[in-house]
């Protein structure tokens, strides 16, 4: 039993359950079913038990049916033939198939690297359900030409599920655009899918500029503003890795990387001695990872974005006709208001930048309207 102001969050279709919800707590092992109800004693809601996360339950169904594999199965399918539409046209081969809540599978992640898929299940009570989950998606991959399933964890090497032994990076196209995905060692399930659409976005505003590309990781927004015949790309990253992968990448697409600067370098630092040397650029891209994982660090998070904002706008050009700032956030905890507070003019200054798009994620990461959390991806244009 749950709390009344609970209770209608649920219904409204927010899939979390804290602990401090329930009356009493559900106790149990990870993965054991759970059957909701509201002060009343009516039915809200099933989902299964996490016994370690502060979200005791994570919400899989609104109407009384147990969670079985004829439910999982229409999920996947669902899920999956969404995709299946929106990609049908074959330009982009990486995609998410499975964005957890926001395709009512709470805790499952699913992404397709060409004719590989990447699993992640966030939390005991799918892991616990790993099983159930493997068997109903790998006949649906199977069927769409999927050779490899594997998992990757959290700081875990990635694992066979099933299927053709895995190789360790593999080449895919976004909107034609081809690239290396580094799957044994790359971040998330190998890339950042979720910026899809604004890679494309750059590589249409980039032509002719001198690009500066912040946070780069796998080098996605600097290949797509090189493609988009910017005059020079700077990507700069922390991790000298991603940069190999960056080069790599460039030489698939056949972009020669004499006019392009990879530096392996703290971005705040490198910010600071590029202002020294009085370098400029006419379009700035900066997609740093969270600095906010939690409402407490809320404050803290702000004003690194701020300091952030701040250096980068002074290296935009002041005689250039039409400088671009691209900024972004992926922390869900500061959402599109908050975040434009970092860009005001208190922060970048009374230059003449507005804002003049602001975005969110792709179709392949749908959200639920009641479930905010899933909408934490913000990039917002200013010019
Ligand atoms: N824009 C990328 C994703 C960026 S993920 C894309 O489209 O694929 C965030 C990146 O920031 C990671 O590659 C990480 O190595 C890097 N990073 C983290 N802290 C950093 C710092 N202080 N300075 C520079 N890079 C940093």
């Amino acid at each position: 039993m749950i709390s009344e102001r609970v209770a209608q969050a649920v219904r409204r279709g927010h899939p979390w359950v804290f602990r401090e919800a329930f009356v009493r707590p559900p106790v149990g092992e990870s993965g054991t079913e759970i059957r909701i109800t509201d002060p009343n004693g009516a039915f809200v809601a099933r989902g299964w038990l996490d016994e370690t996360s502060p979200i005791a339950v994570r919400v899989w169904c609104l109407d009384d049916r147990i969670i079985d594999r004829a439910l999982l199965s229409e999920r996947v399918e669902h899920a999956l033939t969404l995709r299946d539409r929106l990609f049908a046209t074959g330009g982009t081969t990486a995609f998410r198939l499975i964005n957890g809540e926001g395709d009512r599978m709470p805790g499952v992640v699913l992404d397709r690297y060409e004719s590989v898929a990447v699993l992640r299940l966030d939390g005991d009570a799918v892991a616990a359900r790993a099983d159930d989950i493997v068997s109903v998606v790998w006949p649906a991959l199977e069927a769409r030409g999927v050779r490899t399933l594997i998992q990757k964890q959290r700081g875990a090497s990635m694992a066979l599920l099933r299927g053709e032994a895995a190789p360790e990076r593999i080449a895919v196209a976004e909107h034609g655009m081809r690239f290396w995905v580094d799957l044994a060692h790359g971040q998330k399930t190998g890339a950042f899918l979720d910026q899809r659409e604004n890679r494309a976005r750059v590589r249409q505003m980039a032509s002719g500029r001198r690009v500066l590309n912040l946070f780069s990781y796998a080098g996605g927004f600097s290949l797509a503003a090189a493609l988009g015949d910017a005059r020079e790309v700077t990507s700069v990253d922390i991790a000298a890795a991603a940069h190999k992968t960056a080069q790599e990448s460039f030489k698939l697409s056949g972009v020669e990387t004499q006019r392009h600067r990879f530096v392996a370098a703290d971005a705040f630092a490198w910010l600071e001695s590029a202002k020294r040397r009085g370098e400029t650029f006419d379009l700035i891209v900066s997609d740093p990872p969270s600095f906010a994982p939690n409402e407490r660090s809320l404050a803290r998070a702000l004003k690194s974005y701020r300091d952030l904002h701040e250096a980068c706008v002074k290296l935009l050009a002041a005689d250039a006709t039409d400088p671009i700032f691209c900024a972004s956030s992926c922390s869900s905890h500061v959402d599109t208001e908050r975040f434009l507070t970092t860009l005001d003019a208190e922060t970048i200054g009374a230059r003449s930048l507005r804002v003049v798009e602001i975005y969110g994620g792709p179709p392949d990461h749908p959200a639920l309207p009641a479930f905010p959390e899933g909408r934490y991806l913000k990039f917002v244009v200013l010019r």
